[in-house]
């Protein structure tokens, strides 16, 4: 613990001391954590990790809060999943799943960044947690704050799923559904917290809420046997999640607990009808145009993303691409992983493993590659997303002729 030196500059450099700040002053870059690994490394080592909790804790002194976490002490080492049926349909020799569809508490990996930003907002002395979200932020943040016992906050786009909007207010929370877009939500919270002394997780505790998912990224490196995979899929929203897995893998390798170097490809994954990000890699641009977000993958549907420029700077770093797919390929790929390994995973976990199709037929991705999928949300919370793809259950009286006439009639169909 108490690793952070202070915030930096991601463009200028410039040094910022630790605060709830998230811009820089002068260039108006986007400021992230600055650690010192000479201090890590001297802690660190593969054993020390091993011999940790068995959630993301067990990588406490890459994270950045000087305290001990207050809340989500059984958030993250989730499953790496050897998806050999999955593979088997896709033509990968290789393939994985890192399912954060059961990540504790909320199913999905939002609570790693919010563990963080919670904890680290105590430590500023907060009372009042808050955030802009497509869902499953909504879904930690009510929960973790009423573990740590703070109040929260909490916006969302009007037309949310049911899972997503009752699994907020379960919590006792103050939700409130905002007429327009997640973009239009973000920028009505900008202008609250100016009036409200608020933690807003994503916006003025950005910089560590962010660095809480780095440790998806360790966890796929020791699940691995210390080793990066080839390819790693990423669903990607405001982009925050494929930069800081660029991040984990690397500061891995600078601190010398990896075997061989990092040469992964970093895809990003995104549904047509939100695809800012993937449509500037496709075109060879760095510049993100919004778009109006209509897709049924609504928890990654952000049109102008925060981090879009950083988004599209790892995949181009890393050698990776970026690709889409529509609804329907988001429904077909959320019903394939499920009747391939048994994985119910929301439709941003559907856009992952259709975008993954897609990058084997393109002979982006290889059959004997090491190939990481990354699901990251559960599909009990869209299940709207299937309305329409299952006949209504036949009911049977309780006889056993009743049984066999629909048992016969099924398998002889
Ligand atoms: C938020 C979210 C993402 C992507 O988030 P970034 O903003 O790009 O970090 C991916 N999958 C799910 C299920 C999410 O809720
Ligand atoms: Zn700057």
């Amino acid at each position: 613990m108490g690793n952070v030196k202070g915030l930096k500059c991601k463009e200028c450099k410039r040094e910022f001391p630790k605060e709830p700040i998230h811009v820089c002053e002068f260039c108006f870059g986007p400021l992230e954590v600055d650690y010192n690994y000479e201090a890590i490394g001297k802690q660190v080592t593969r054993k020390s990790i091993q011999d940790g909790p068995p959630s993301m804790w067990r990588y406490k002194e890459f994270m950045p809060i000087d305290e001990p976490n207050v809340v989500g002490h059984h958030v993250g080492f989730t499953p790496l999943v050897h998806a050999k049926n999955l593979g088997k349909a896709l033509g990968l020799n290789k393939l994985y799943i890192k399912n954060d569809s059961v990540n504790h508490p909320t199913f999905s990996f939002k609570d790693r960044v919010v563990a963080v930003a919670v904890s680290k907002a105590i430590e500023f002395g907060f009372d009042t947690i808050s955030c802009a979200s497509t869902g499953n932020l909504a879904n930690s943040v009510a929960a973790h704050s009423a573990e740590a016992g703070l109040k929260s906050c909490i916006f969302i786009p009007d037309g949310l799923e049911a899972g997503k909007i009752l699994g907020t207010l379960i919590y006792g929370t103050q939700l409130i559904a905002v007429n327009g877009s997640y973009d239009d939500v973000n920028r009505l919270c900008s202008e609250i917290a100016a009036h409200h002394k608020w933690a807003f997780v994503n916006i003025n505790i950005r910089p560590y809420y962010g660095d809480g998912s780095k440790s998806y990224g360790y966890e796929i490196a020791e699940q691995l046997g210390w080793r990066v995979p080839d390819n790693v899929i990423v669903p990607v929203a405001g982009s925050s999640l494929i930069t800081k897995i660029w991040k984990a893998f690397h500061e891995f390798e600078m601190l010398g607990l990896l075997d061989g170097k990092v040469q992964t490809k970093v895809f990003a994954a995104q549904a047509t009808g939100c695809s800012p990000v993937t449509t500037a890699i496709k075109k060879g641009t760095d510049v993100i145009t919004p778009v109006k977000p209509n897709t049924i993958a609504k928890s990654i549907a952000i049109g102008n993303p925060a981090d879009g420029y950083y988004g599209v700077k790892t995949t181009k770093e890393s050698g990776g691409y970026g690709e889409d797919v529509s609804d329907e390929e988001v429904v077909e790929a959320m019903k394939l992983l499920a009747e391939t390994e048994g994985i119910f995973t929301e439709t941003a976990g559907g856009v992952t493993v259709g975008v993954t199709k897609k990058l084997v037929q393109q002979g982006r991705i290889k059959p004997d590659e090491t190939t990481v999928i990354c699901v990251t949300g559960n599909g009990l919370k869209t299940v709207e997303a299937l309305n329409g793809q299952y006949s209504d259950l036949t009911v049977i009286e309780p006889k056993l002729n009743s049984f066999e006439e629909i048992y016969s009639n099924s398998v002889t169909a």
